[in-house]
Formats: C-alpha cells, structure tokens, sequence
C-alpha cells in the first residue's frame, strides 16, 4: 500500500489535501508540529475528522535560531517562514523513514500567500528539506513540476488540482463534495506572525542569548514594559494574566503586588537591575487602582523581600517603556 505523511496544520486547505490522497486509495499519516509559536489543537481536530493517526513533533530548539536568523528572509513580522518550512519538510522526511511512507504532501496551494507559497519559494523549501521530487502538493499538483509519487504512478496526478492564488472557492465547493461541515478557516494562529508577539520577541531576542521555553510563554501574557537592557517588567491586564504570572513565577525574579488596592502584579523575569525596581514599582501603581495623587506601597517577593513606597508613574512615561 502506498503511504505518505502529510503536514497537517490543521486548515481546510491541509484537510483537502489528504482527502484527495485517500481518495486514491493512499494511507495518511498526519504530521503537526508544536513549539511555544503554535500549538497542535487544531491539527488533533482535522486528524480526528480525517480519520488518520498524528504524530506531533516539537521543533522549538531548531526553529529558535531560524527566527533569530533567517537564512530565506521574513515573512511581516518575525515568521521565518521559508526556513520554517523547509525544517518542517526535513523533519517530515524523517517521520517518512521512520513510517515506511514513501512521500510527503502538504496542503499549500501556489500563490496563496506572497512570501512563502510563491513556485521559487516551494522549490526552495524543496532543496533546503533535502527532500527533492518527495514533496506533493495535490492541491496546486498540476502547476509543479510532477513529483516522485506521480512519476512512480502512486498518485494519478489527473486527479489532483491546479488551484493558483489566495480565493476559497474551490476548496469550499470541495469540502461541501466531501461532506465537511463547518470548514475550518485557513490555520495559521502563529504567533511569529503577530505583529506584538513579534515585537516582544525581538526585544527578548536582542536582550537574552538563549532565552527559556518560560521566556518565550511569557511574551503571551501581560504588558511588557522594557527599563533597561537587564530589566522587563511584565503586568498582568486581567486575573487571569495575574494568575498565570504567579505559576510561571521563580525564585530569581522579583514579583511586585500593590499593597491595600486591588492591581496586577508585576514580573520582572530574574529580577533585572535594583536601580530599576523603584520605576517597576511605580508602574505596578499605574495599573492598579491606588491613588495616583500620592505615593503608594509595592510589596516585592522572591529576588529581594521587601516595601518600595513611589508616587505612580504617569501614564505618558509608562508608555515610552511599553513593548
Ligand atoms: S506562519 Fe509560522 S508556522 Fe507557518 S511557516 Fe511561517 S513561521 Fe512557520
């Protein structure tokens, strides 16, 4: 029986893909990949829709260099996307072998995307993947050069597509064919493409050489406020936030809490320089319900134990710090 692992994201477009191989009687093995920019709930859903065991990868420790230094270039913000790609196809290579598959396929369609699904874009993919002539793409098959799986005659390459460009219209009028109810909108949800993550990341990237797993959760949650190149100031916007700041927190950074209003806390992450702590506290005062005519009291905990008693900072100065 013919085999193939196929990248699942989780999309319409990546679903199709693998109906149209399982219509020409292929085995799908679904393939997702995790790391602190993308989660695989949606993929788990489109492989319990289809059907088809997944297998999940965490690709964190070598996507982070790719983002810090992108060999093909970005994407609008921080998404490294042609070298994510091509990692993500490499390791789908590996996930083949280790499968007995015989080719890999993906749910691109050419030109849907102007960074990386233009044809230059997917054949460089290809030759940095290492995976030449195995990658298939039925739904865009009939405008790329015949792979291996069409050559071997594993696939009919007549009953794949040539879908071109960014409109919905036949991937609608196919899910309606296969009876998919409700089709998921195209996946993305990563967060490199998030103009504020990415803005964060960037400042966590020039300011820490190998920056935790921790420090790449916290740039989801809170205000991150920037003081100095060895302080940031995380505060939480909502209980939630506040919550969450308070299970990522360690005994190396400084946690701030208002004293007597109710306020967020306040993270500073290994706990940053003492000089900084006062202009921290005042911040915490800023988003809390305290007056903002006198000075309040900042209890801090971990790195140090202690009171800091500071006027509030003034709205306008909080947001030159602002991340
Ligand atoms: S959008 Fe994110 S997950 Fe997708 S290829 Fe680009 S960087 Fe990778």
């Amino acid at each position: 029986m013919v085999r193939a692992v196929g990248l699942l994201s989780g999309g319409l477009d990546s679903i199709l893909a693998a109906k149209l191989l399982q219509e020409q009687g292929v085995e799908v093995i679904g393939l997702a990949f995790k790391s602190p920019f993308f989660g695989v709930k949606r993929a788990k859903e489109a492989a319990r829709r289809l059907r088809i065991p997944l297998r999940v990868v965490d690709i964190t420790d070598e996507l982070l260099p790719l983002v810090r230094e992108p060999k093909h270039g970005r994407g609008s913000a921080m998404n490294p996307c042609i070298d994510c790609h091509a990692l993500m196809i490499r390791k789908a290579g590996e996930v083949m072998r280790e499968e007995g598959a015989q080719f890999v396929f993906t749910g691109e369609v050419l030109g849907q995307r102007p960074f990386s699904q233009t044809k230059k874009a997917l054949e460089v993919v290809e030759r940095a993947s290492g995976l030449q002539g195995l990658v298939l793409r039925p739904l865009s098959a009939k405008r790329l050069p015949p792979t291996v799986a069409e050559r071997q005659g594993w696939v009919q390459r007549d009953k794949l597509l040539g879908i071109h460009g960014r409109g919905r219209k036949v991937q609608l009028e196919l899910a309606k064919r296969y009876g998919i109810e409700d089709p998921p909108s195209p996946a993305s949800g990563c967060l490199l493409t998030d103009p504020t993550y990415s803005r964060r990341l960037k400042d966590l990237l020039d300011h820490l050489d190998h920056p935790s797993r921790r420090d790449l959760e916290l740039l989801k949650i809170g205000r991150h406020l920037r003081l100095s190149p060895q302080t940031k100031v995380i505060v939480g916007r909502r209980e939630g936030e506040n919550r969450k700041i308070q299970e990522m927190v360690s005994a190396a950074d400084l946690l701030l809490e208002v004293q007597g209003y109710p306020g967020p806390l306040a993270l500073i992450p290994g706990g940053g320089r003492e000089v900084d702590w006062p202009k921290a506290a005042a911040i915490c005062l800023r988003y809390s319900d305290a007056p903002k005519d006198r000075p309040g009291k900042v209890r801090c905990h971990g790195r140090w134990e202690g009171v800091i008693e500071t006027f509030p900072m003034a709205p306008e100065e909080c947001e030159r710090f602002l991340l």
